[in-house]
């Protein structure tokens, strides 16, 4: 019988996790036993996905930049990856704010609707979270984000995860590399070659367990669902932000089939694991070996390719949360403050939101936190913020999964963008976890 492919696997078990986690939802004890029992087996996955980014990072960016062997290429992939990712962010912010002007998802709530919701979030826990830490963020100077680039100790880069530390850390030894001679160069970059094929190993037999652990993680998303009515109130706007990602998602299809002459097909059967383990997982931060995996070795980009523009594209590249925070901005405005609804401060919105989704951590519900501070910038009044923030609250989960599909897809689209114009697309060869077990078994 022919193997079931893993995108097929995976969708198999999201869809048992979420009948899974229904039913719990209605048995006593249900919730408990998920949070329990099943949920864990989703931590150890993502636990896993995120041990293996730090040093995937540093191997394949440092071997990809040494095969490059020419210095002035960096400078064109790094120009060309920044003006595509600032492109694609626009486009996406310009969609999301004209389908929320043209919908109004907000216009029309009714004053019972809002009052629900007011008491149900506004002084809930998660709601206080995002807003304490939107103002730690504010309160760094303006130039804190670029300090925040140069590490003073690489180790403690490391053990953070500190993404961007760590791709300028690996920059900078790649490009070290090949201004000494080659001689002299050789065992480093045999290194750093041998610890890539290791962990790319590694994503493989992770990648073995993904079925299950996608099986937990719905599980303990479903249970997490307790207020269906609110959740049919905004139905409205969940659909604004789902149609605006679907579009993006489009858009990006037609950037691919156009630019690299791929088909569209081809594209997202290949990538699709990856966007499963994104909509599942809401980090597109713990996704990122799994997106290098398949960008690498299904679609045929070069590692010196992917190894810059994917962990660039996690941290900074998400056009999935910047149309979301266009469109949620948008909605709240509609709702609680009509009269901030001007045209200047949409465009605003447009150059915060483009800021925020570059400053949102690639975790879980982090565009929430940077929305805050896309309200601050247009004069949102600040005794509305916890109201402003509960209106979206009881949704909030779901969107991040779908924007954070779109956020890896857009990277993923970047990176055959910034191959093929550099000659650096080919014909992919995908490996398997048992390519060479035959030999050791
Ligand atoms: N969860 C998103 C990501 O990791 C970020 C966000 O929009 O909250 O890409």
């Amino acid at each position: 019988m022919k193997k079931l492919a893993l995108h097929w696997k995976i969708i198999i078990g999201m869809i048992l996790g979420i009948v899974f986690g229904f039913i719990m939802n209605t048995v006593s004890g249900g919730k408990g036993f998920v949070a329990d029992w099943i949920a864990p087996f989703g931590k150890i996955f993502i636990n896993l996905l995120k041990l293996i980014a730090v040093p995937l990072i540093l191997a394949s960016l440092i071997k990809g930049i040494s095969d490059l062997k020419d210095i002035s290429k960096i400078k064109t992939m790094g120009l060309r990856t920044i003006i595509i990712y600032v492109g694609t962010t626009l486009v996406a912010i310009i969609i999301g704010l004209t389908i929320v002007n043209l919908v109004g998802p907000g216009k029309g709530m009714s004053q019972d609707t809002i009052a629900k919701i007011k008491t149900k979030y506004e002084n809930d826990a998660g709601v206080a979270d995002k807003l304490m830490k939107a103002s730690a963020q504010k309160d760094a100077g303006p130039l804190q984000a670029l300090v925040d680039i140069f590490p003073s100790n690489i180790f403690t880069s490391l053990g953070e995860a500190k993404m961007l530390q760590v791709i300028f850390f690996a920059l900078f030894v790649g490009i070290c590399l090949l201004l000494i001679s080659e001689e002299k160069a050789k065992p480093l970059v045999s290194f750093f070659d041998s610890l890539n094929e290791v962990v790319m190993k590694m994503v493989d037999l992770i990648m073995l367990f993904a079925p299950y652990a996608v099986f937990a993680l719905m599980a303990n998303v479903i249970i997490a669902f307790d207020d269906t009515e609110i959740l049919l109130k905004l139905l409205n706007y969940a659909f604004c932000v789902i149609g605006g990602l679907a579009l993006m998602i489009g858009f990006y299809l037609l950037l691919i089939s156009i630019y690299t002459k791929k088909s569209p097909l081809w594209f997202l059967k290949n990538i699709s694991p990856a966007q499963l383990l994104a909509f599942s997982t809401s980090s597109s931060a713990a996704t990122l070996p799994v997106t290098m995996e398949r960008v690498e070795e299904h679609l045929g980009v070069d590692k010196e390719v992917s190894g810059f523009v994917l962990p660039v594209g996690a941290t900074v590249n998400m056009d999935g949360t910047s149309l979301y925070q266009g469109i949620a901005a948008v909605f709240i405005m509609q709702v609680i403050w009509p009269e901030g609804l001007t045209f200047s401060n949409q465009l605003v919105i447009v150059a915060t939101a483009l800021l925020a989704s570059i400053g949102s951590a690639a975790v879980p519900s982090a565009g929430m936190v940077m929305l805050v501070i896309v309200l601050e910038s247009i004069g949102f009044p600040a005794e509305l913020l916890p109201i402003g923030l509960a209106l979206i609250f009881a949704v909030d989960r779901p969107l991040d999964m779908c924007r954070t599909v779109v956020n890896v897809t857009g990277d993923a689209t970047v990176s055959m963008i910034v191959a093929k114009s550099l000659d650096k697309l080919h014909e992919p060869k995908p490996q398997n976890w048992d390519d060479n077990y035959d030999k050791v078994k």
